[in-house]
């Protein structure tokens, strides 16, 4: 579902990501781990579009995402069919403030999904319950804790009925204690089947639930395997350092 070749990016003369190669099929849970400014939230936002790669390919869902200079040059079409396909949800949970959950959850359906009112609230009232807040659908995100707007945003991804999850660092901001409620719902959609490119500190998580971690270093990948492999024996200096910092 996500194929990349030789593909770089550069930010001005910083090359950011180096001739990853990296496929991740359909149903997989694929974990990225790395030091910090490795380059884990550019190589997960490129699958999506919110940044540009120069060169190499990106195929996201059998469709190629252009390159910069054809994004210049008008491959918006491509890229906004590609995103259709892909939900992400990041550190900030970036819900609207203004909204209550339900409309926050409802907006994109109907507009860019053109649903019905109906359609996308019967939707997400089903994915409420299934992130356990159908109680806390008429409130406003700033009553809820941030284990529970993390939970919203998962939902209001879901919504759009995405092929592919995207999530970087989606605990980093949470208190400790909301750390597994987030982690639990992000379980479930695993064994439910949802192909997700995960950015975690979670050890633990990737541990259990990812099908193959990828280890990151300054832009190049280092590592690529199954997660007992990784975490059990590290092929590389590199990446036996990194565990030892983080375990
Ligand atoms: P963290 O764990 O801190 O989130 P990361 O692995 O996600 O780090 P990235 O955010 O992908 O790292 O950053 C990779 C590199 O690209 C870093 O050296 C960073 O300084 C640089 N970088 C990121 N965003 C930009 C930008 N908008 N402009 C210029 N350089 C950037
Ligand atoms: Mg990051």
């Amino acid at each position: 579902i996500v194929e990349m070749k030789s593909m770089n990016k550069f930010y001005g003369a910083h090359h950011v990501l180096k001739d990853i190669d990296l496929a991740v099929t359909r149903g997989e849970v694929m974990v990225i781990l790395g030091a910090s400014g490795s380059g884990k939230s550019t190589l997960i936002r490129c699958v999506n579009g919110l940044e540009m790669y120069q060169n190499g390919s990106l195929f996201v869902d059998g469709y190629k995402m252009p390159v910069e200079a054809d994004r210049k040059l008008g491959g918006e079409r491509e890229l906004a069919t590609i995103r259709k396909g892909v939900g992400m949800v990041f550190q900030q949970f970036g819900l609207f403030p203004h909204k209550i959950v339900l409309d926050n959850i409802t907006i994109a359906p109907m507009r860019v999904r053109k649903k019905s009112r109906e359609e996308a609230e019967a939707t997400a009232m089903k994915l409420l319950d299934r992130v356990g807040l159908r109680a806390h659908a008429q409130k406003y995100p700033g009553q809820l804790s941030g284990g529970q707007q993390q939970r919203v945003a998962i939902a209001r991804s879901l919504a759009m009925e995405p092929h592919l999850m995207l999530f970087d660092e989606p605990t980093s901001a949470l208190d400790p204690e909301m750390v597994g409620e987030v982690l639990d719902v992000m379980r479930e959609l695993a064994a439910e089947g949802m192909t997700m490119m995960v950015v975690t500190h979670e050890m633990g998580f990737a541990r259990e639930v990812a099908d193959r971690v990828v280890y990151i270093d300054q832009g190049s990948i280092i590592e690529v395997g199954k997660p007992d492999e990784f975490f059990d024996n590290p092929k590389s200096d590199r990446a036996r350092s990194f565990l030892a910092r983080v375990l």
